[in-house]
């Protein structure tokens, strides 16, 4: 096509399309008048409340909660999902408090917000951290689920099926479990795939935690995702997993930080007119877990955020009779995550989560 043409056939597209005869019929004609999850089905510009079953199978079923926002005007689908360890408080709450958010009223939204409070209803029921107490599974580690495992594969299936495959970007929240003294932060995935890659760590940023974690080792295969932000990610979606909160007591602040940051995303992703600033110089970290290799009662030395040089006691393991067993000292030189809120020890416990800080990776 030459130049002239190509000028040409511009002019002709910008002209024609405000009264191109079929315009107002193709605006008129909604693709998704209704939006259903589960059992809320909410109309264009309305809310609606339900539940995603878990059926019956080998052990119990059981009702995961679910709020459709279907904003009154198309756009995105944002999936926000918390409680997947039913004893992180603050990201439950935080998402509790978007259901009833004037910034995510479905008369202001463009798009549509699934929002998700609380996966793991057992866990919150009985105040079990870290795992589903019905088949003592963590509920981020069995995607993308099995229909005929025991409760919290079937739970997975029908977040996959219901949220995950619904969705054109999922938010997965968690905080300090009841054992966990935890700083803020998100992940930023990388999958490989630049393009994806490039617009979760937008949104990452938008969220505006400023310490990101880089998250290289998640699995690449769809059918063996583990995690729920892995079970998007693999599926082309670009999505990001946040946390803040810790070891039990609520904190609004901590609330604040999630609830705000979703809100932050979804004006990045106009949804909503917000507008947002990116976090300017986040501080990028990669991971390495301190695991404990005794039984017995826990000493914190140091407390979340601390910046710690390689060597650094962090902390000290006594025995039962209060005689000391073990120091247990930073591997590397970081930031302390999290370190473990309470005296209660065993083998293979998480004691630390450092944060080796990194290079921008972009
Ligand atoms: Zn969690």
């Amino acid at each position: 096509m030459t130049n002239m043409k190509h000028a040409l056939l511009i002019v002709a597209l910008v002209v024609c399309h405000p009264v191109h005869p079929g315009h107002d019929r193709l605006r008129a004609q909604d693709a998704r008048p209704t939006f259903t999850v589960g059992t809320a089905m909410a109309q264009r510009g309305h809310k609606a409340y339900g539940v995603i079953h878990v059926p019956l199978g080998v052990d119990a079923g059981y009702d995961i909660p679910v709020v459709v926002v279907h904003g009154a005007r198309p756009g995105p689908v944002l999936a926000v999902v918390s409680g997947a360890h039913g004893t992180e408080y603050a990201s439950i709450l935080a998402v509790e408090a978007l259901i009833d958010s004037p910034s995510a009223n479905p008369a202001e939204v463009s798009g549509t917000l699934i929002l998700v409070p609380l996966v793991n209803v057992p866990s919150f029921e009985r105040i079990t951290p870290h795992v589903n107490p019905i088949d003592e599974k963590s509920m981020n580690r069995y995607y993308p689920g099995n229909p005929n495992g025991t409760q919290t594969d079937r739970a997975s299936a029908v977040m996959t099926k219901e949220v995950v495959e619904q969705c054109d970007h999922l938010i997965d929240l968690h905080g300090g479990d009841l054992d966990e003294n935890l700083r803020p932060y998100s992940y930023w995935t990388v999958t490989g795939n630049q393009k994806q890659d490039e617009f979760s760590r937008g949104m990452v940023l938008a969220f505006g935690l400023d310490h990101i974690i880089i998250s290289r080792d998640r699995p690449k295969d769809p059918n063996a995702s583990r995690f729920l932000e892995n079970t998007a990610s693999t599926r082309g979606k670009p999505s990001f997993t946040a946390e803040a909160g810790r070891s039990g007591p609520v904190e609004a602040s901590d609330v604040a930080l999630l609830s705000d940051g979703v809100l932050k995303v979804m004006g990045h992703l106009k949804m909503t007119r917000r507008a947002v600033a990116p976090v300017a110089k986040p501080v990028w970290v990669e991971v390495t877990t301190v695991a404990s290799e005794y039984n017995g009662v826990f000493f914190p030395q140091v407390s979340r955020d601390a910046h710690v040089t390689k060597g650094n006691r962090i902390g000290i393991v006594r025995d039962y009779l209060n005689r000391p067993i073990a120091e247990i000292n930073a591997p590397e030189s970081g930031i302390i995550m999290f370190i473990r809120a309470l005296p209660s020890l065993k083998k293979g416990d998480t004691i630390a989560s450092l944060g080796v800080v990194k290079q921008d990776p972009k």
